[in-house]
């Protein structure tokens, strides 16, 4: 029996693209073999990945001048291809520090470049994000980073940064695809896939033309731009499993009527969580309000040693994964795109009956 997957990544996948995988798995498109087992430059699976691409294109508005690349290594990888292909040496990237994401990009950027953080919110335990106004650009930087919505810590920016000339850089690996986006604020965005987006091992990239072709010496060519953005991706073999399900999960929020539907889906689900944790005055998140997450939902309760019990028992209700990160502990609820309504509803239900039984 299927479980509601509440966890934070690899993430619940929608059953309707699951089914479709398992159908197709033994003789995909007539083949006579799975997608897996099917070389990378062959006619079919070239138009797997341009189908994937085109899709993701129309969903999210991605303009001409930008390239999408699917690439490895993960979220992680990108922290530091990005100083690699971006900054040279001598220059200076601004990055802000909201959490736990944002403070390993930073970790790694400074193993190639100068770093310069605008905005640390250690004072509130990185349970907000900076005011727009109080940090300031300078126009020399080589790029402007952060992480729209921090994972761990549940904490999502109500607003994009505005970063003048300097190319705007986001980490959108449990965000993208939750909603419309103007894609032209941003030089690059980039989302390891297991979130949003399919099976991990893959990671989107959306990068400006002008931000291509930049690399600093040394860089490795599976991680330099120019070479992946003219190989389209396939220098070397490609997730191809990955692409493979990245296409049936966008056809899939096409077929759900895009990123305005889902994007409405996604707010309703939020404040329903949130509304039963504010009136339960039992639970408890610890994120300001105009920054609280509609991806990742942490929360608490009184007594820390009732969490175990709490996840135990709502395992055996059919609600997995609901531990917080092992950094932080309490809860954390992950309602991602392929979590739907109903499962929200059951994670509220067994709250308010877990209240009862345990407040
Ligand atoms: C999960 C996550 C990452 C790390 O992704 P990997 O693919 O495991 O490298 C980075 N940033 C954010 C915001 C994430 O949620």
């Amino acid at each position: 029996m299927r479980v509601f997957n509440f966890a934070a990544g690899p993430a619940t996948l929608p059953l309707a693209v699951l089914e479709q995988a398992r159908e197709e798995m033994l003789d995909w498109q007539s083949a006579g073999m799975s997608v897996m087992e099917v070389s990378h430059r062959s006619k079919a699976f070239v138009a797997v990945a341009e189908q994937a691409e085109a899709d993701l294109r129309e969903l999210m508005g991605i303009p001409s001048n930008y390239r999408v690349l699917f690439l490895q290594g993960g979220a992680t990888g990108q922290f530091s291809a990005i100083p690699m292909n971006l900054a040279a040496q001598d220059s200076t990237a601004l990055y802000l520090h909201t959490g736990a994401w944002s403070q390993k990009a930073i970790a790694e950027a400074r193993r190639y470049t100068s770093v310069s953080v605008l905005a640390d919110e250690k004072a509130s335990n990185y349970s907000t994000v900076p005011a727009p106004t109080s940090y300031v650009i300078d126009s020399s930087a080589a790029y402007f980073h952060y992480t729209p919505n921090e994972t761990i810590g549940g904490v999502e920016f109500d607003y994009i940064p505005a970063a003048g000339s300097v190319p705007l850089v986001a980490d959108m690996s449990s965000t993208i695809l939750s909603r419309p986006v103007d894609v032209t604020r941003f030089g690059l965005i980039y989302a390891g896939a297991q979130k949003n987006i399919g099976p991990s091992g893959l990671c989107v990239v959306i990068v400006r033309d002008d931000l291509i072709g930049r690399a600093r010496e040394g860089t490795p060519a599976i991680f330099d731009y120019a070479s992946m953005a003219k190989e389209k991706s396939m220098l070397n073999t490609p997730p191809t499993f990955g692409i493979y399900m990245a296409g049936l999960v966008f056809q899939w929020l096409k077929r759900e009527g895009g990123l305005a539907v889902i994007g409405e889906r996604n707010r309703d689900k939020a404040e329903a969580l949130y509304r039963a944790i504010d009136e339960s005055g039992y639970y408890r998140n610890p994120v300001a309000v105009n920054a609280r997450s509609w991806m990742n939902v942490p929360f608490t309760v009184p007594d820390p040693a009732l969490e175990k019990i709490f996840c135990a028992e709502a395992l055996v209700a059919g609600l997995a994964n609901l531990e917080g990160h092992r950094s932080v502990g309490g809860m954390r609820a992950s309602i991602y795109n392929a979590m739907p309504m109903e499962g929200v509803r059951a994670l509220i239900d067994f709250m308010a009956d877990f209240q009862r039984r345990h407040g």
